[in-house]
C-alpha cells in the first residue's frame, strides 16, 4: 500500500504535469471510484496539488477540488504526446484497458486512474468542505517531537502498531515503520510508553531518515505503486530491514527474523532491536 514518500512522489509528479492545465472532460468508466458532480470540474483550471495524509487534492479555479485516495491499488498516470516513456507492466491492462476508471481529459493531455482492486476513490467537493484538523500530524510536517512523546507517553500498544495507526499519526505505513525501528535500534515489539525520551528522540529522527530515504529513491514499487509518468520506485531495492527476512542484519549479521504484529508482516534483528 503506498505510504507517505508514494503519494509524496505522485503529488510531486501532478504538480509538474497538471497543475496549469484545463479540464475538458471526465469520463467515468466506473461509478462506484467516482461521487460528486462532475460538471463543478469540467472547463476548470488546475491551480494545484494538495497532499494530506495519503490523500491527494487536485484543487481549481472554482474553490472545487477533485480528492483522491489510492488506497490499496490504485494508480494516477498522466500521458501527452511529450511522455513517450514506456510504461511499467505494473499498470495491468495498460491505459484505458479493463482497470482504467477515471479520465480526466485535459487540454495538453490525459490523466488515467487505473485500480486493480478498486478500493481507492475520487471525490468533487468544494475546497472548504476538506477539514484539514482532521488529519492527524505527519512526519516531514507538523509532527512535533513533543506531540510523538506524549502519544508514546500515553499508549501501551506495541511501538510498530501505534507508528502505523493513521489515526495518531499520518503517513507511516509497514514498510518505513519496519525500517525506522530498526534504525532506532528498537523491538518492534516493544510497549510504546516503555521507550526512554532517549529512545523516542532517536525513533523520532529515525522515521524522518526513513521517510526521506524512500522520497529520494521515488518511493517503494514493491507492489503496484507506480508514479504519474509510469514508472516504478525503487526504494524497494534500498530497504533497510522490510523484505529482508533470513538475510544478514546491515549492522551485525544476524539473520533477519520475520514475524506477524497486528496482521502485517514485521521484520527483526534480535540483538540490534532490543
Ligand atoms: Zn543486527
Amino acid at each position: 500500500m503506498p505510504e507517505l514518500p508514494e503519494v509524496e512522489t505522485i503529488k510531486l509528479q501532478l504538480e509538474k504535469y497538471v497543475v496549469g492545465a484545463t479540464i475538458k472532460d471526465i469520463e467515468i468508466l466506473s461509478e462506484k471510484i467516482f461521487s460528486g458532480d462532475k460538471d463543478k470540474a469540467i472547463g476548470h483550471k488546475i491551480v494545484g496539488i494538495r497532499r494530506f495524509a495519503k490523500q491527494l487534492l487536485i484543487d481549481l479555479d472554482n474553490n472545487y477540488s477533485i480528492m483522491i485516495h489510492v488506497k490499496m491499488t490504485g494508480q494516477l498516470l498522466y500521458q501527452n504526446p511529450k511522455i513517450k516513456n514506456q510504461i511499467s507492466p505494473k499498470v495491468i491492462g495498460g491505459l484505458g484497458g479493463k482497470h482504467t476508471h477515471v479520465i480526466f481529459r485535459l487540454n495538453d493531455g490525459d490523466l488515467y486512474y487505473n485500480d486493480v482492486r478498486q478500493f481507492g476513490w475520487i471525490r468533487i467537493i468544494k475546497s472548504e468542505e476538506l477539514k484539514i484538523n482532521n488529519f492527524a500530524p505527519e512526519p516531514l510536517k507538523d509532527l512535533t517531537l513533543e506531540y510523538f512523546t506524549n502519544l508514546l507517553f500515553k499508549s501501551r500498544r506495541n511501538i510498530k502498531v501505534l507508528l502505523m495507526d493513521q489515526s495518531k499519526i499520518g503517513g507511516i505505513g509497514n514498510i518505513y515503520a519496519n525500517d525506522a525501528l530498526w534504525l532506532a535500534g528498537i523491538s518492534p515489539r516493544s510497549t510504546a510508553n516503555s521507550l526512554q525520551p532517549k529512545k523516542v528522540k532517536k525513533l523520532y529522527n529515525s522515521i524522518h531518515t526513513a521517510l526521506k530515504a524512500g522520497l529520494k529513491y521515488g518511493g517503494s514499487s514493491e507492489s503496484s505503486y507506480v508514479t504519474p509518468d509510469g514508472q516504478e520506485g525503487e526504494y524497494q531495492n534500498h530497504t533497510l530491514v522490510y523484505g529482508r527476512q533470513g538475510k544478514p542484519c546491515q549492522t551485525c549479521g544476524t539473520k533477519i527474523e520475520k514475524f506477524f504484529l497486528g496482521g502485517r508482516g514485521t521484520y527483526w534483528c534480535k540483538i540490534c532491536q532490543k
